[in-house]
């Protein structure tokens, strides 16, 4: 399978190279040239173990050798803390796709673990070294790290704001004392964080003397590992209730989750609907509303990580719902950052577009979703996934299984759970870290100052490529 750019303005590369580059030359993001259609396969499949799926799902759009890719995806599940890695587990009349079980506790596990171990198999095979720089304000950073822990060919570099991540997401990343790991706390925003990082990767000298990648979630590897639950999860909904197609509720931030639901359903998976849900932050519910994509002002909410208001991964369904025209792409993508909107109400009747539902979940419904969902069925809901459950509920297609994606633990969330129920949900990898040693560097919110760091800390390579 070749990869292109939604831009069009980048020769097609392999899997590899294209999950090693993240972003495309030309600044659009990497695409499959074709997108497999496993329609025939998926009900043999419905059997299969989450990393026996995983291992069909990936090697039809991978150059890797299946002996190296079966080993690659034993080694990513193998670090979950339930057997069944994503369970799905019935909560009233709808179904809680339980994504929290990595190491980390949130979603992001589910596809950072497999592309630390793509990370690792290329680097070796290649004989290249590789240095992380990202930046996080919270989840994504520890997930990274918990990935990339230990590996010896692979540093990371994590900035994250200090004192502004709750100190739960602070303690996930400073407590892993690997040698590879630099956790940095920079004294600003994760907007100081975010613009010192862009800036390090636009100094193509800097950016290639010391070998900086990225693990952003416009990554190809990450989408595409993320599409393996939706197809574990359609198939044994539909086995165990004789449905014949399934919906989808997903709490949604920068649409990497919930594009991996879209290729699912185009690989063959009789998806009914998939209902993106929004906090307060609702480009995406307007833009699904009306057809026109315009930036606003982001709010602080109690489901943090969806605090977005330009979502990365777009681009990616741009380029869908635009019929693969790469111009109409540019154009989209300029107008949209020279004016902050663009208008596609002309692609309204698309069926990509018809497939969408969309909803915006404010604070306070979020608070009564929790509430009520504990105080009928007993399960604790975090913050991120009671959104989607609320929009999930509202939009609903009668007759059709719904499963909601839980993207979080709860017990990472204490204060919202506090405050909604009175419990403080637990969860003892969290326990253990109140007293773990933890190692971290504090350092100003200037450029200079992260780049002497990163000169200080790595010999710059010279192997020959
Ligand atoms: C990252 C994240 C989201 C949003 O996912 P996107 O892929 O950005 O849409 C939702 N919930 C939690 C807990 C997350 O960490």
């Amino acid at each position: 399978m070749q990869y292109q750019s939604t831009r069009g303005q980048t020769d097609s590369m392999t899997f590899t190279d294209a999950g090693l580059t993240g972003l495309a030359p030309d600044g659009g993001l990497l695409i499959p040239a074709a997108i497999p259609d496993v329609s025939d396969r998926l009900a043999d499949w419905a059997d299969l173990s989450y990393a026996e799926l995983a291992f069909e799902v990936f090697k039809r759009f991978t150059d890797i050798s299946e002996a190296a890719l079966l080993e690659l995806v034993d080694r990513a599940y193998a670090t979950f803390l339930h057997s069944e890695i994503a369970p799905c587990v019935k909560v009233g009349d709808r179904y809680v796709l339980e994504l929290f079980h990595g190491p980390t506790l949130a979603f992001k596990d589910m596809a950072m673990q497999f592309l630390a171990q793509f990370f690792e198999y290329t680097l070796e095979k290649r004989d290249q070294h590789l240095n992380i720089l990202g930046s996080t304000s919270g989840d994504t950073g520890s997930a990274a790290i918990h990935g990339v822990r230990g590996k010896s060919r692979i540093n990371i570099f994590m900035m994250h704001p200090d004192g502004r991540t709750s100190p739960i997401q602070a303690l996930q990343m400073t407590s892993v004392l690997d040698d590879n790991v630099y956790n940095l706390a920079v004294k600003g925003t994760f907007d100081d964080c975010q613009h010192i990082m862009k800036s390090l990767f636009a100094d193509r000298d800097f950016k290639a003397k010391y070998r900086l990648g990225a693990v952003n979630s416009v990554n190809w590897v990450r989408v595409m590992a993320q599409i393996v639950y939706y197809l574990h999860a359609g198939m044994r909904v539909m086995r165990e209730t004789g449905a014949d197609s399934v919906q989808f509720s997903v709490p949604t931030g920068n649409f990497g989750n919930i594009l991996a639901g879209y290729y699912a359903s185009r690989m063959g998976l009789p998806v009914k609907k998939l209902i993106l849900a929004t906090n307060e932050n609702d480009i995406l519910t307007r833009f699904f509303q009306s057809g026109i994509y315009e930036s606003g002002k982001v709010s602080h909410t109690i489901s943090p990580s969806m605090d977005i208001q330009v979502a990365s991964n777009f681009e990616r369904y741009l380029h869908v719902l635009l019929d693969g025209d790469c111009a109409a792409v540019v154009a989209a993508m300029e107008a949209f950052r020279a004016t902050g909107k663009v208008d596609l109400s002309g692609q309204r009747s698309h069926p990509a577009f018809q497939l969408f539902a969309s909803e915006r979940v404010d604070t306070a419904r979020t608070v009564s979703t929790i509430q009520a969902v504990h105080r009928d069925h007993g399960y604790i809901l975090d913050p991120h996934t009671a959104v989607g459950v609320a929009a999930g509920d509202t939009l609903r297609a009668p007759e059709v299984p719904l499963i909601c994606l839980a993207t979080a633990h709860p017990a990472k969330f204490t204060d919202a759970i506090r405050e909604a129920i009175g419990i403080v949900p637990t969860h003892p990898i969290l326990d253990a870290l109140a007293d773990a040693p933890t190692r971290c560097d504090k350092l100003p919110a200037d450029e200079a100052s992260i780049r002497r760091y990163l000169a200080e800390k790595l010999q710059p390579e010279h192997s020959p490529c």
